[in-house]
């Protein structure tokens, strides 16, 4: 089994290690609005998935960035550049003018080699798919798209809001327009789903055009609807072994040259209600590099903070 990881990409197309920094843009998304629904995907935290992201306006985007580089290089050495990353909730739901003005400014920076837009498949809309096209003859644009699961019955447990055909639009157009590296979200243990349906879903989205792949384990969140649901016992979280075989499942499925850029979850570790175990990163990354050591894979996963892998 060969895995490629995301270094395996940057270097090959940047020619060197690669550092992202976390941009939040302000955004909401639909889900959260009203359009689609008021409470969200079932287990989205308030953070819309950025945490860790900096709060940025058009004006102040180079200011974060530098702050971002600047914090990278205080930690790390040979750095070849640097990858914007549009992180917290759905970074393209609000005017196209609104959107131009602040990726034009992080493409702009000097050191920012790419852009990381992570957004839903119903909200790439004819304007925004030029506009994406823009960006990209200007630098390279990724797309991540938080698809999750294949299956309509999870999909509608977990709110998500948008069928499977969206998702497969949604690429097609992104590869017609130029977009070279479009990413798929998939959440290991979601409630209801088999080992089999989970490897379903990773079979699909290795198939559908995507260009890599973000595995999660479902984290239950405090203050999410989730958590509610845990609470009343209607679903069990996956064991850390559990996890663990799994993600070896799951990973034979994927060829070579299909990047994978994370085989854990990311949250916050104060709004962690279970898996507790997912807590203990150091740990978590032991036991997926002890299993993929034992498939005689040449990967090693290693999660930094800054490198969002
Ligand atoms: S689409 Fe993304 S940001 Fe919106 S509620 Fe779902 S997970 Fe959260």
């Amino acid at each position: 089994m060969h895995i490629t990881r995301t270094n395996d990409y940057t270097i090959q197309v940047f020619g060197g290690k690669i550092y992202k920094i976390a941009l939040d843009g302000g955004f909401t998304c639909p889900n959260r609005d009203g359009t689609k629904g008021y409470g969200g995907c079932i287990f989205c935290s308030g953070q819309g998935s950025g945490d860790f992201a900096a709060s940025v306006t058009a004006d102040s985007v180079h200011d974060s960035i530098r702050e971002g580089i600047r914090r990278i290089e205080s930690k790390v050495r040979n750095v070849e550049g640097y990858i914007a990353y549009f992180q917290a909730f759905t970074n393209t739901y609000a005017p196209v003018a609104r959107l131009r003005e602040l990726f034009m400014a992080a493409v702009s920076e000097e050191e920012v080699v790419a852009l990381s837009i992570a957004t839903r498949p119903d909200c790439l809309g004819e304007e925004v798919l030029e506009l994406l096209k823009e960006l990209n003859s200007i630098k390279p644009i990724w797309v991540e798209l938080g698809l999750q699961t294949i299956h309509p019955a999870t999909a509608e447990y977990i709110r998500r809001g948008y069928d499977l055909e969206e998702y497969d639009t949604a690429v097609i157009n992104l590869k017609k327009i130029g977009i070279p590296h479009v990413i798929t979200h998939v959440i290991i243990g979601l409630p209801g789903e088999t080992e089999e349906m989970m490897s379903d879903t990773v079979r699909y989205v290795v198939r559908s055009g995507a260009d890599g792949i973000k595995l999660q384990l479902l984290h239950v969140l405090k203050g999410t609807d989730l958590a509610l649901d845990y609470a009343d016992g209607k679903f069990d979280v996956l064991s850390l072994d559990e996890y663990i075989e799994i993600l070896r499942k799951c990973l034979k499925l994927i060829p070579e040259g299909f990047v994978v850029h994370r085989l854990t979850g990311d949250g916050d570790k104060r709004e962690l209600i279970a898996p507790l175990w997912s807590g203990d990163k150091k740990k978590v990354i032991n036991s997926i590099n002890k299993m993929i050591n034992e498939t005689g894979s040449n990967f090693l996963f290693h999660k930094k903070k800054d490198e969002e892998q």
